[in-house]
């Protein structure tokens, strides 16, 4: 798969000198989607995407077209787009068609990418492996019983198996690099701030972020420069100036002053990606990086703090489904609260259930302090073990998941050990700090393995950077 693809740029200089179209792969995509049985997407948005894509293709005849011009991508389907099903994976948004577009995709869209699907997700953004989705589970295209990670699954598994070139996803507490560790691509999840929000459906909102895949870095980049920058329409978006991505991207690791966390290469993660990260590990000091080791003693609250915190949020923001001004509403009412309470029962799955419930318990009066106030505590403290961390060095690098995919069905029955999975990627987002996943390799049944590497806030540039030596240096 990887092997015959090529970059954006590579694309973008085909599509100018005039030996493909941007029409002609966005068929050849679409084909693609048609044919294969990952259930990645929702929504396939065909004739919206060939007409975008011959739009595109006069642009380029004309000299104008924008700096995505006939990049294909799929976007998770927790982005609003203008008269498009917009479902968040969940059976309460199965009617909803959203009324406006959001910032990334009206931003995508100007400059010249094409949109090619709404893709399939854990409902409202819940989950670790696309399982909790109202559209059937994602299979990871390395092998078809495995899930792909979540909750971003189908925009991971997408990317992966080449049924688009780049995807939009979003990571609350790991979304993005840990289904892109688990398919073997890049997944970013930027500064809190870095990315417009507006139009992407509320999960966790101090925690949540879009997130960005691609199979190279570059793309990456790419996709970031159109991406990051403030917004109007959404208070939390930043007004730190979005730098060149590019320009350092090739300048390598040589002083790099690399953060090695103990409490990452504990019990509990498998022997085979401890290996290959601390083979990266060798290779970059080889080549002139700085290995320090480093201690985040907050480490072991990480999941505890982010799971109170979420499902705190998820209960408030949540709270907007009533059936009554949109989405889906149960049959054979007879009162409000029971219009509230059979739609709501019927609408929601499971896991979205628990997080409510869990969520308006840790928020209660009698029990506010003790978990709510007591979390709260805590990530502030996961922000100081960071912030102590980065007097010492750049970038912080270890493992994206503590295990390769497992088995579809594997953890669905044990909430616990599906919220573990998660327990190297809960940290960053807690402190609003980037981080990305790329492939390093994979184990002995052949399924990828991703290294994680966070950097302070808004350095994106210096994360490309140290992705792309370990991508084309290949340790
Ligand atoms: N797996 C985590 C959760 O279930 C992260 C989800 C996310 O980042 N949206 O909350």
């Amino acid at each position: 798969m990887a092997e015959s693809r090529q970059t954006y740029q590579q694309i973008q200089s085909r599509l100018n000198n005039g030996e493909t179209t941007s029409e002609k792969l966005a068929l050849q995509y679409i084909e693609k989607i048609n044919k294969s049985d990952l259930n990645a997407f929702i929504t396939v948005l065909d004739e919206r995407a060939l007409d975008k894509a011959r739009e595109v293709d006069r642009k380029i005849q004309s000299g104008s077209a924008g700096p995505l011009a006939g990049m294909v991508v799929a976007v998770k389907d927790i982005f609003s787009m203008n008269k498009v099903r917009t479902t968040c994976g969940s059976k309460i948004l199965s009617s909803y068609i959203a009324p406006y577009d959001a910032h990334v995709v009206s931003l995508l869209e100007k400059a010249d990418a094409v949109i090619v699907g709404k893709t399939n997700m854990d409902e409202f953004g819940m989950g670790s492996s696309t399982e909790n989705s109202a559209y059937g589970s994602v299979k990871n295209p390395h092998d078809p019983d495995r899930i792909p990670g979540g909750s971003s699954g189908g925009s991971a598994a997408a990317v992966a198996a080449d049924l688009a070139m780049t995807a939009l996803g979003s990571d609350t507490g790991g979304s993005v690099r840990q289904p892109a560790a688990l398919c073997g691509i890049a997944g970013l999840r930027p500064t809190y701030g870095r990315i417009s929000r507006y139009g992407l459906i509320a999960f966790a909102s101090s925690l949540d972020t879009v997130g960005l895949f691609s199979q190279f870095v570059s793309d990456c980049a790419d996709l970031l420069q159109v991406l990051a920058g403030e917004d109007g329409n959404d208070s939390t978006s930043s007004p730190v100036a979005v730098p060149d991505y590019h320009e350092n991207i090739e300048q390598g690791i040589k002083g790099l002053r690399v953060g090695v966390p103990e409490e990452y290469f504990r019990g509990g993660l498998d022997s085979s990606i401890r290996e290959s990260v601390q083979n990266v590990l060798q290779a970059m000091e080889k080549e002139g990086a700085v290995l320090q080791p480093i201690k985040l003693p907050m480490t072991d609250y990480g999941i505890a703090t982010y799971y109170l915190i979420c499902t705190a949020e998820a209960s408030s923001n949540l709270a907007r489904y009533d059936a009554v001004k949109y989405g889906f509403r149960a049959s054979d009412i007879q009162d409000l609260d029971q219009m509230y309470l059979d739609s709501r029962h019927d609408g929601f799955g499971d896991e979205v259930k628990r997080r409510i419930m869990l969520g308006t318990y840790v928020l209660s009066a009698g029990y506010y302090d003790a978990y709510y106030i007591k979390a709260q505590k805590c990530r502030t403290l996961i922000q100081q073990d960071f912030k102590k961390a980065f007097e010492d060095c750049d970038v912080i690098i270890g493992p994206t998941t503590p295990t390769t995919a497992f088995k579809l069905g594997e953890k669905v029955d044990d909430p616990m050990s599906m919220y573990l999975s998660d327990i190297y990627t809960v940290t960053a987002p807690l402190a609003g700090l980037p981080a990305i996943s790329i492939p390093i390799g994979k184990d002995d049944s052949n399924l990828p393995i991703g290294i994680q590497i966070t950097s302070d806030a808004f350095q994106e540039d210096l994360l490309f950077r140290v992705a792309n030596w370990i991508e084309t240096s290949n340790p």
